[in-house]
């Protein structure tokens, strides 16, 4: 009998970290693989399912608008629990830091399900930034039977919470796997405003922002910067491929609003954003996975947070930590305009995060938990 291993999974960069993981699980001749969709990012959650060929089984719709994050947990506890007694996985594998994945986590342990965390280890230090994640992820570690830790410093930050050696596996990032399968594939925009800004080889600084965190006054302050920006370069375009939460729009559009350089998109699909990636000039972001994926196109990354649980491309020097302030963001990205030095240095190709092949090391020492076969080699920043 093979061993079933259910993946739950909800948001879009939850669905891109998870993909490589589950088709490693599909292709295992001894492992079965049951996935599980929370219903929070669905449009979103559909076009990378289908990217890399994933059906969802069990879909429990649990999103609302403007519900709590109390009343997401609640959901999540109450639609999780029949499926879960229902499949009787043997593993479940949650991914990253949202509450659904604390609240997954919890109900698979309350079921005596062993729980997999993928991308474990990620600390920032700071419980309340970002908020609330980095306590789901302290949550989910002290659950997990298996800490899948993308780097040797999410490995030493799980060692110093006391989690025992043997439960950790150093796979790389799978959202490396993710990025490297999507761009080669080449898939070409959708979006004829972006095709048209490809054939003219205009620069582009690319933008994104959802941090709950910065919601309100500093999100504000981002939407300033950016039209301050426009109006000092208008030989540059601005893309901003805006989240769907209203909060987020909210705060940002207004601010943008009657520009002809800065162009606001809808969220894109992810082989459309990783080509957009690949195309820019300039990244200035609050997001986690866009700090992993775009120093290994070698881009430029101004990050919009006072902190980060991942400090290995600030380290190689692709990644620097700018805050939300308005005069700071317009200085850091004018800096890296005017100036070719400052802007060489800081893009350079680096592959922290992963080799490409995280989700063939997940997969085998998730297979090595039921006795079959073994651990692949810890993945080694080169
Ligand atoms: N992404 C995407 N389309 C977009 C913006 C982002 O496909 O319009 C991808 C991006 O490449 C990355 C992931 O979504 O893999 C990041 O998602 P997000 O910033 O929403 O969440 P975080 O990583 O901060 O949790």
């Amino acid at each position: 009998m093979p061993k079933r291993i259910m993946t739950i999974y909800g948001t879009r960069p939850e669905a891109i970290k998870v993909a490589p993981v589950i088709r490693a699980i599909e292709e295992h001749p001894e492992l079965e693989s049951v996935t599980v969709v929370t219903g929070q990012h669905r449009e979103m959650l559909d076009q990378v399912n289908e990217i890399f060929g994933i059906v969802p089984d069990h879909d429990l719709d649990v999103f609302a608008h403007g519900q709590t994050l109390n009343g997401l947990m609640a959901k999540v506890f109450d639609r999780l629990d029949p499926v879960l007694v229902d499949v009787a996985p043997d593993a479940v594998v949650v991914q990253g830091d949202t509450s659904t994945v604390a609240a997954a986590s919890i109900a698979a342990f309350y079921r005596r399900i062993p729980v997999v965390h993928i991308e474990a280890g990620l600390r920032s230090g700071d419980i309340s930034s970002p908020f609330p994640e980095e306590a789901n992820r302290k949550i989910t570690s002290q659950i997990a039977a298996l800490h899948l830790a993308p780097t040797a410093t999410s490995r030493d930050n799980l060692l110093r919470e006391s989690l025992p050696g043997e439960t950790i596996a150093v796979t790389g990032n799978t959202v490396i796997d993710a990025l490297l399968h999507t761009v080669e594939q080449d898939i070409p925009y959708a979006d004829e405003r972006l095709l048209e800004t490809e054939r003219a080889g205009r620069p582009v600084i690319l933008v994104t922002t959802h941090r709950r965190e910065n919601w309100g006054g500093a999100m504000e302050g981002v939407g300033r910067a950016l039209r301050r920006l426009a109006e000092r370069y208008p030989e540059h375009l601005i893309v901003l491929p805006v989240h769907r939460n209203p909060i987020v729009r909210e705060a940002v559009l207004p601010q943008v609003q009657g520009l002809d350089n800065v162009l606001v998109t809808e969220p894109l699909a992810y082989g459309e954003f990783t080509r957009l990636m690949k195309a820019a000039t300039i990244v200035l972001t609050d997001s986690g996975g866009v700090q992993e994926e775009a120093p290994s196109l070698g881009k430029p990354v101004l990050v919009m947070r006072e902190n980060t649980e991942r400090p290995e491309a600030v380290h190689a020097g692709t990644v620097k930590l700018i805050g939300t302030g308005e005069e700071r963001i317009v200085t850091e990205v004018s800096r890296l305009v005017d100036d070719a030095t400052a802007y060489a240095e800081m893009s350079n190709a680096v592959n922290p995060y992963g080799d490409g092949r995280a989700a063939a090391r997940s997969v085998a020492a998730i297979a090595s938990l039921f006795g079959i076969g073994e651990r692949l080699p810890d993945f080694r920043e080169a």
